[in-house]
């Protein structure tokens, strides 16, 4: 009876495909098969002097840098990032953080990652939005991975807000001072892995990377969902 009721209710409200918004069959989630197969994937798990690695060179010292898949204005890539982000559909989030974490356990550059962390936001967002987008992403990387998961390694503290006009020097210079730890000891000798939503300069990440690693035995690898 309660399935019928389901299935009654899914031919009126069908679940959605987040990035293409056609309607969903029973087995898939979050994602159509066709998505799931034609999304631009980046692959940069498997090549460590990726565009995406070169993007950190001289700047912080990370093992490896990847993202699930290439970002594109107007693209299906992007409104899927839009559901998770400014739709309350968190469960995008832990949905393709499983898919990839299983493919980042197969790349040497991944497979021992002890622990991963989300870049937290800003406690003024995290208030208004009511949820960490990256949070949910990186629960999934970690179960796919067999990795620990930490919502709150890493805190925010300077306001770092609107700044999409700002060089990169400028946006790195505010970045600085806006993350701190909790719990330094947590992380001593540990593979960590931080990650965000979409990095487009990898200013934040490198800001991230940049206190773990004050650390003594800390290694530092990052990871998105997507990059520009
Ligand atoms: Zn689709």
């Amino acid at each position: 009876m309660i399935s019928m009721i389901s299935d009654f209710i899914s031919l009126i409200y069908p679940d959605i495909c987040y990035a293409c918004d056609c309607s969903l069959y029973k087995h898939e989630k979050c994602l159509c098969t066709f998505c799931s197969y034609h999304l631009p994937k980046t692959n940069y798990h498997l090549d460590n002097g990726n565009r995406l690695s070169k993007l950190f060179w001289g700047r912080v010292n990370i093992q490896s840098a990847s993202a699930f898949y290439h970002f594109d204005k107007g693209s299906k890539v992007q409104n899927l990032i839009h559901h998770l982000k400014y739709k309350g559909h968190q469960e995008i989030g832990k949905v393709l953080g499983l898919i990839y974490g299983k493919e980042l356990s197969k790349s040497e550059y991944y497979k021992d990652i002890d622990l991963v962390i989300p870049v937290p936001l800003h406690p003024k967002k995290l208030k208004k939005r009511g949820y960490n987008q990256s949070d949910y992403f990186a629960m999934g990387l970690a179960k796919g991975l067999n990795a620990s998961w930490l919502p709150n390694g890493l805190s925010r503290t300077a306001d770092s807000q609107s700044q999409t006009l700002r060089s990169r020097f400028d946006r790195w210079q505010n970045m600085n001072s806006a993350f701190g730890m909790r719990n330094p000891q947590k992380f001593d000798g540990l593979n960590v892995l931080i990650v965000d939503d979409v990095i487009t300069t990898g200013s934040t990440l490198e800001a991230c990377a940049e206190v773990l690693l004050l650390i003594p035995n800390v290694k530092v690898s990052v990871a998105a969902i997507a990059c520009a």
